[in-house]
């Protein structure tokens, strides 16, 4: 569903990933771990068409993204939850899910409403459709932008570290949603620190350090067992 081939980016001097391979299957549910600026966000942007790779190929569904066949096909697979919601301030609850739906899927309003209301109902929120964002705690309006992405009824979920803007008290009401929607056939690649959540949903952990993807496996074995000694040391900080 995924396929990055030799994926390298760079900013400048600076090269942020280096001939990273990942494929990553129809359904599958990955995380991926690593220390601040390792690149991760850079990773997951290049899937969904916001930064475009400096050299190697990505693939969605067997496609090649190219500088022109990127909108289109980031359209029809992605949609994407950032770390700061970025739910459109000056639009309810409502509009800012059925916007996508309405405006890049050309359906009707009707409809669009009909699939808002459906996943308002997932993330538990319906009573909220005519709210504005700014009436919202952290944790709901995240719950929202999610029902934003799913709304669209892409195959592929990209989580930017959803819940390390949110207050301690309301990460669990996101990770709930997300665990959840892993029931789902949906595909779903996860930046994320919340170890509880990638053993409990995750089919497999990459660790990603300083542009390059160190190790990955299975969760109960990643955790237990960590191969290389980048990843033991992360671990250890990360699950003091
Ligand atoms: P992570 O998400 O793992 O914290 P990022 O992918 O955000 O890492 O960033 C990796 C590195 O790339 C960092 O050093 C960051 O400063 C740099 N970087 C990210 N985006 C840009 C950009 N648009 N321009 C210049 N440098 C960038
Ligand atoms: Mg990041």
């Amino acid at each position: 569903m995924i396929r990055l081939k030799e994926v390298c980016k760079s900013f400048g001097n600076l090269e942020v990933l280096k001939n990273i391979c990942l494929h990553v299957r129809e359904g599958e549910k990955v995380t991926i771990i690593g220390p601040s600026g390792s690149g991760k966000s850079t990773l997951i942007r290049c899937i969904n068409g916001l930064e475009e790779p400096t050299d190697g190929d990505v693939l969605l569904n067997g496609e090649l993204l190219t500088h022109h066949s990127r909108t289109y096909l980031v359209r029809s697979y992605c949609a994407m939850v950032f770390q700061q919601f970025n739910l459109y301030p000056h639009m309810s609850v409502l509009a800012n899910i059925t916007l996508a739906p309405v405006k890049l899927q050309k359906k009707s309003r009707a409809q669009a409403e009909e699939i808002a209301y459906h996943y308002l109902d997932v993330v538990g929120l319906r009573d909220k459709a005519a709210a504005y964002p700014a009436t919202l705690s952290g944790g709901q309006q995240q719950r929202i932008a999610i029902a934003r992405a799913l709304a669209t009824k892409q195959k592929i979920l990209l989580f930017d570290e959803p819940t390390s803007a949110l207050d301690p008290e309301m990460v669990q009401e996101v990770l709930d949603v997300m665990i959840r929607l892993s029931r789902e056939s949906i595909t779903m690649v996860v930046v994320t620190h919340e170890m509880g959540f990638a053993r409990q949903v995750a089919d497999r952990v990459i660790f990603m350090d300083n542009g390059v993807l160190v190790e990955e496996g299975p969760p109960a074995e990643f955790f237990e067992h960590p191969k290389n000694e980048r990843t033991s040391v992360f671990l250890s900080k990360i699950l003091r």
